[in-house]
């Protein structure tokens, strides 16, 4: 039995002009429609896709990528038991930077602190611009002592920059840092995880800024085949999982 031909696709019919605009003005090279439809296609797919998960002003993930990257971090640890690290940065007093130097002022100290923060993490690291002023990175396979000394590393290199500004002024600047690890072997959200490095990032704030808090709930160590003589013929609903997610319910030692 013959399959019937797939039609070429007809690019030319297709409205891409925005789409070509959009990825033109953000330096995307695009090959030419002739070149071969389905190359030229993909290209606009890929750089579309890309597109949609980067922060324009800092180039880092932005919020959605860094909402897919926690989601995915924490189902990986609920299997896996390894420990992964949450950290949460917020410039200090950024809002008199803005007042005093103008908008455009405040724009470079976000670039400049987006790529302190780059250059002291691990590739296998994302580095997320999370909101305004706040930054996150999410740290797979991170022992604590590790993590703690990133956070510590990250906090000083921002506070060592002496960010140009303008011709004439170099603005110094400090950062809070509020940490939190993911629960292990259960099947927590990313909402309360984030909530748990926010906890520790306003305590921060409150203990006086430019310093480093993280919550040292560890939670549990159980081996693979330990987690599995508890749980293996349980066959417990997600439901079930679901409801462990209280912290005074995730130690098992
Ligand atoms: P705190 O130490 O408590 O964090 O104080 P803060 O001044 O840093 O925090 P606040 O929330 O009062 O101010 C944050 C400011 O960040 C206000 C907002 O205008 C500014 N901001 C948010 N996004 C941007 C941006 O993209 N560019 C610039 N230049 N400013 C921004
Ligand atoms: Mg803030
Ligand atoms: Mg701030």
């Amino acid at each position: 039995m013959s399959s019937a031909a797939t039609p070429p696709v007809d690019v030319h019919a297709l409205r891409l002009d925005d789409a070509r605009a959009l990825l033109e003005h953000d330096g995307t090279e695009l090959p030419a429609p002739a070149d071969g439809p389905t190359a030229y296609l993909q290209r606009i797919i890929d750089g579309l896709c890309e597109l949609s998960l980067r922060d324009p002003l800092t180039g880092l993930a932005n919020r959605r990528h860094f909402r897919a990257v926690l989601s995915r971090e924490i189902e990986i640890v609920a299997r896996s038991g390894n420990s992964a690290l949450l950290l949460m940065l917020d410039i200090d007093h950024f809002k008199k930077i803005n007042d005093t130097h103008g908008h455009l002022a405040g724009d470079k100290v976000l670039q400049a602190v987006a790529r302190c923060i780059a250059s002291c993490v691990r590739p296998q690291d994302t580095v997320a611009r999370y909101g305004g002023e706040e930054f996150a990175i999410v740290m797979p396979d991170c022992q604590a002592a590790y993590g703690e000394t990133v956070a510590e590393r990250v906090r000083q290199s921002v506070a060592a920059l002496s960010i140009p500004a303008s011709p004439v002024i170099n603005l110094e600047i400090t950062t809070s840092v509020g940490g939190a690890f993911a629960p292990v072997w259960v099947r927590s959200t990313a909402d309360l995880w984030i909530e748990r490095a926010d906890t520790q990032l306003y305590l921060a704030k409150a203990q006086g800024r430019n310093r480093v808090c993280i919550d040292h709930q560890q939670v549990i160590s159980v081996s693979p085949e330990e987690k599995s003589l508890l749980f293996g013929n349980l066959a417990l609903a997600d439901s079930a999982w679901g409801d462990l997610t209280d912290s005074s319910t995730q130690r098992f030692s």
